[in-house]
């Protein structure tokens, strides 16, 4: 679990940052402007911070300066290269436009918290036990041999867990876009990790769409 800050001044947008970031495992604090975002980074530290250029007040660029090394990832309307670059080439770790797709928001603050090695070692639902290490799955530790695909695919159902993720979305983002099979490999996949790791009743199928881990809170 890793404490994130979202600086966002669209309501609507912060609370659908934090709901999804909260189902993956994150504890959020919200702020709305570039003042109080400056406040918050001299009074605590966090993990990762998502954040927002327009604000009212200070714009994210000069939050910016406040972040003292935090990973952040700059989120905003501007869509056009040179904002793009000047994010990036002040440091930030990741840069999204809006509009944007919350899977990929998520997928995004997962792989810089690896990179920053803030994120989680493991993962415990019922016997199994997964190590992100050595991508090494165990039921009541014994080691569970599963292929790269079937890996990659109980990777993205924990990171989502809780989520209900469409078959070609899995497909995407376990397979590829340029992946030319069907759907059907996705439900053979899920049917082998629901066999192999004791998972028939955690994973969910969600009817017409696709599956869903359910794991606690
Ligand atoms: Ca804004």
């Amino acid at each position: 679990m890793a404490e994130i800050l979202i600086v966002e001044d669209e309501f609507s947008i912060n609370e659908l940052i934090r709901k999804n970031l909260k189902l993956t495992g994150h504890n959020c604090v919200q702020v709305f402007d570039g003042y109080t975002a400056v406040e918050m980074l001299k009074s605590r530290t966090f993990d990762l911070i998502v954040l927002d250029i327009m604000l009212p007040g200070i714009d994210g660029y000069h939050v910016f300066n406040w972040t003292g090394g935090t990973p952040t990832i700059f989120l905003t309307a501007k869509s056009e290269l040179s904002d793009k670059l000047k994010g990036l080439t002040m440091g930030a770790d990741d840069y999204m436009t809006k509009p944007f797709q919350m899977l990929e928001l998520a997928a995004r603050v997962e792989t810089v918290l690896r990179r920053t090695k803030k994120t989680e070692r493991g993962f415990v639902l019922g016997d199994m036990r997964v190590d992100f290490d050595s991508c090494q799955a165990f039921v009541k530790e014994v080691p569970v041999e599963l292929t790269p695909k079937e890996y990659r695919l109980l990777e993205t159902l924990i990171q989502n867990r809780n989520i209900a993720l469409s078959r070609e979305r899995l497909l995407e983002i376990v397979w590829g876009y340029d992946f030319e099979g069907g759907t059907r490999t996705v439900d053979v996949h899920i049917q082998r990790i629901r066999q192999k790791l004791c998972l028939e009743r955690q994973i969910k199928t969600v009817y017409k769409l696709g599956y869903r881990l359910e794991a606690a809170r």
